[in-house]
């Protein structure tokens, strides 16, 4: 399930060169404009790349303004005969396009050689030429005025390629327009764990119509599927729309969203801990202080992440947290009753009041029938409460399942402080156990 892609709204870039096309150069052209558009609130929509052949280019934005707001074309401005863009444009527009002479375009071009002294190449003059529907976009730094036109129901841009005259073009002249069309859009991301992207799609329904506006959509990574919002334009009404869909959003998926626009799902932890005015302490195995570093990420956790054992051998598990031997050799260290024994030990050895323990098989070896590679049991402890223990089955090599334990870990305290603490959650191979004495 990807989310939705062409509603008609974004930008796309066209880079245009052979020098792209044959490997000499690298396209930074394009890259940069993505990042601009971004930070300017605009979503590129799709980027291509083209040589420097008329047929091409012209069919190319011919595609990309069909279901695009606007095209951003860099490269083949010049005056050479392989500098084709401006004929492209002028296919792409059709007979009223045909390319005329610019009188105030005939002025610029002469008055910038003139202004440094240099007699003007007559080639030169094929610069003031534009597509009659067109208009030439002033060039400061360069001999080749950009173009702007429209094309159907995009405004197409095409700017020089060499990046020195391209940025300052697209900063004074496309950027402001970008944001006057309201191609801009106000955008929210909701942050889910626990269920998985199909589940989290059934949930959201209609909201999800590819043709309902805003529009909503999901993006899934290491267990965590986001719910992307985006409303077109930034007004208010734009930016109020948004959040009635988030509201709406949030009606159906409730406490599974942890976190909006990056909040880490460790911060919503370290806020509700702070709410509750609990503090955690770590026991880990398999994860070997992962879970530790990304509670410690998150700044100011000082304030109710006390700290952790890392128990990786099993003599370190009795040692440390005093998991017993027998309970070792009977269940093995991957077991619902060394996990609880881990979370146990971690808050009778502490003064804090939460603990979260992790005990699994990350691979590549070990993995036996009973306990396949991916096997993992996460025990939460809940001080004055009980203690909570899931075994889990996670896909993926080494590093995601041990990514993704540190992640469902931190979710299996979040829906025990939430009240949850039984909820069935992603990858969960059981029901999670309650033990009530510690
Ligand atoms: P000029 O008037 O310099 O010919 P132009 O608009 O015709 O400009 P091109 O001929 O396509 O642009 O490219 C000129 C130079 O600009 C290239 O040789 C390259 O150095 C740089 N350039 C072009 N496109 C890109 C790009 N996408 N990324 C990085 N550099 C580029
Ligand atoms: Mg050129």
């Amino acid at each position: 399930m990807s989310p939705p892609s062409t509603s008609g709204d974004e930008v796309a870039l066209l880079s245009v060169g052979d020098e792209i096309i044959l490997g000499q150069i690298e396209d930074s052209n394009a890259p940069w404009l993505a990042r601009e558009l971004q930070a300017l609130g605009a979503m590129p929509g799709e980027r291509r790349t083209v040589g420097d052949d008329r047929a091409r280019i012209a069919a190319a934005m011919q595609a990309l303004a069909r279901n695009h707001r606007a095209l951003i074309l860099t490269g083949g401005l010049g005056p050479t005969l392989d500098d084709l863009t401006r004929d492209a444009l002028a296919d792409a527009g059709g007979p009223n396009a045909a390319l005329v002479v610019d009188e105030a375009g005939v002025v610029a071009v002469r008055a910038w050689f003139a202004a440094r002294g240099r007699a003007m190449p007559e080639s030169n003059l094929r610069q003031a030429f534009r597509p009659a529907t067109a208009q030439l976009l002033d060039n400061p730094n360069g001999t080749a005025p950009g173009l702007t036109m429209r094309l159907g129901g995009c405004q197409v841009f095409c700017l020089p390629g060499p990046p020195n005259e391209m940025k300052p073009m697209f900063l004074r002249l496309v950027a402001p327009l970008v944001r006057r069309e309201g191609l801009a859009v106000a955008t929210a991301a909701l942050h889910t764990i626990g269920v998985g992207e199909s589940a989290l799609a059934e949930m959201l329904g209609e909201l999800m119509d590819r043709d309902r506006e805003p529009t909503v959509g999901t993006t899934a990574s290491g267990g965590i599927v986001t719910v992307r919002v985006r409303s077109v334009g930034t007004s208010d009404a734009a930016r109020a729309a948004l959040e009635e869909t988030v509201r709406a959003c949030t009606a159906r998926l409730g406490t599974l969203i942890y976190g909006r626009d990056g909040e880490p799902l460790a911060a919503a932890l370290g806020a509700l801990l702070v709410a509750r005015q609990d503090t955690l302490v770590t026991a880990e195995s398999c994860t070997g202080g992962l879970l530790s570093a990304m509670l410690t990420d998150i700044v100011g956790s000082s304030a109710w992440f006390r700290g952790g054992f890392i128990t990786y051998e099993n003599a370190r598990k009795t040692i440390d947290l005093g998991v017993k031997s027998d309970q070792l050799t009977q269940h093995g260290a991957v077991s619902h009753e060394v996990a609880i024994a881990m979370a146990r030990g971690a808050l009778l050895r502490t003064n804090a009041t939460v603990a979260i323990a992790t005990t699994g098989i990350a691979g590549p070896s070990g993995g036996s029938d009973e306990k396949p590679v991916g096997t993992v049991f996460v025990s939460v402890a809940v001080r004055g409460e009980a203690i909570y223990s899931r075994r889990f089955h996670f896909p993926g090599d080494r590093a995601s399942v041990r990514l993704r334990t540190a992640s469902l870990a931190l979710a299996s305290a979040r829906f025990a402080l939430l009240g949850e603490p039984t909820r069935d959650l992603l990858w969960s191979a059981s029901e999670a156990l309650r033990v009530e004495q510690f």
